[in-house]
């Protein structure tokens, strides 16, 4: 009789699905952990007596002055946040060596500079050898940022920096001014970075007015830190007042009644963001293919088959009633429309 082969089935074949996903949390829970150890080992950092330069650009002077006399109390960013600050720190090292690798090394890395009189400390990314004498300089001030892919397409020079809409990019202007007044230098660049694209090098001309309107906010700041007082809080703002480390102990005013809602319906809200962003692709793809009659796409009007697609276009006659606007006018009333939008905070 033939001896029947027996196959021991590995125990994680016969685990349940519930199994397998507790390993998973527990390695990321250990992921989190991780960073936790580290952040506890950090202790806040005394910094009643000084500006910090990439901080200088930010739109409420209240919070400057909170990041002086409380910095005690800020709050600290979450574990999510501390993924995307790693993810920065090692995108600038990736960028760094990139640039290394084709001889242009960046150095004086991380140097802080102060400014006394305005009580201003901040640090320069690196100084960049330039391939050719600019202006009579050798080299230049440079700073690296990683930017979101979300906000990569729309700056495109120093102009999309210095008048973004989001103030952090604005502020990037003024942390890399205030080096070029410090150190003395006419001109500097950025170096921008996101995943899977080029690195785009923008430069950046020493900017007077700016530096006239920066300087005059720290003398302010510090003029209220010398009484310990605070200026007034800005008017509350989501995208500037929802991401401030002081708002516990601020509470500014708000304008608008905002509705508890529990936290476990984030997930679900981002999902939406998620979908959104799929379908504000498919609308411009649909614009560039397709288009209407006033501005016709690639296949507008076209019948055609492309191996397993169909490009189909059919005619239908439409009825439109074009009635003057003074016929309509005695028909016109006023409504109430409630428009709810849902949007990332930093938006
Ligand atoms: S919560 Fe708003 S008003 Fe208060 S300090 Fe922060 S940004 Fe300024």
């Amino acid at each position: 009789m033939m001896e029947t082969e027996l196959i021991t089935i590995p125990k994680v074949y016969s685990s349940t699905y519930q199994e397998l996903q507790d390993a998973a949390n527990e390695i990321t829970a250990r992921l989190d952990a991780a960073r936790q150890a580290k952040r506890d080992e950090e202790e806040p950092r005394d910094r009643s007596d000084r500006n910090y330069a990439s901080e200088i650009g930010h739109p409420c002077l209240k919070f400057l002055v909170h990041a002086r006399l409380d910095w005690k109390q800020r709050k600290m960013p979450d574990i999510t946040a501390e993924y995307r600050l790693e993810e920065g720190n090692e995108r600038e090292w990736l960028v760094k060596k990139k640039l290394g690798d084709i001889g242009f090394e960046l150095i004086l890395s991380q140097k802080y500079y102060h400014l006394e009189a305005l009580r201003l400390r901040g640090k320069i990314d690196g100084i960049i050898p330039l391939p050719r004498p600019v202006r009579g300089y050798r080299e230049a001030p440079a700073e690296i940022k990683s930017i979101n892919p979300q906000w990569w397409d729309g700056i495109k020079s120093i102009d999309d920096i210095r008048n973004h809409s989001k103030w952090w990019f604005r502020g990037y202007a003024s942390q890399l001014n205030a080096y070029l007044f410090a150190a003395d230098y006419p001109f500097g660049y950025f170096i921008l970075d996101t995943f899977g694209k080029r690195p785009k090098i923008i430069p950046m001309e020493r900017d007077e007015e700016l530096w006239t309107h920066d300087s005059a906010r720290i003398r302010q700041v510090n003029e209220y830190c010398e009484r310990k007082e605070y200026p007034a809080p800005i008017p509350y703002d989501p995208g500037i007042c929802g991401m401030c480390d002081f708002a516990h102990i601020c509470q500014p005013l708000r304008a608008t009644e905002y509705t508890e809602i529990p936290a476990s319906e984030e997930e679900v809200l981002k999902e939406f963001l998620w979908l959104r962003e799929f379908h504000e692709k498919y609308e411009e793809m649909k614009k560039t293919l397709i288009g209407d009659k006033n501005k016709p796409g690639r296949f507008w009007g076209v019948n055609a088959v492309v191996g397993s697609v169909v490009i189909e276009t059919k005619i239908q006659q439409r009825t439109t009633y074009d009635v003057p606007a003074e016929v309509k006018a005695p028909y016109a009333k006023k409504q109430e429309v409630v428009i709810t939008s849902i949007k990332r905070i930093d938006e």
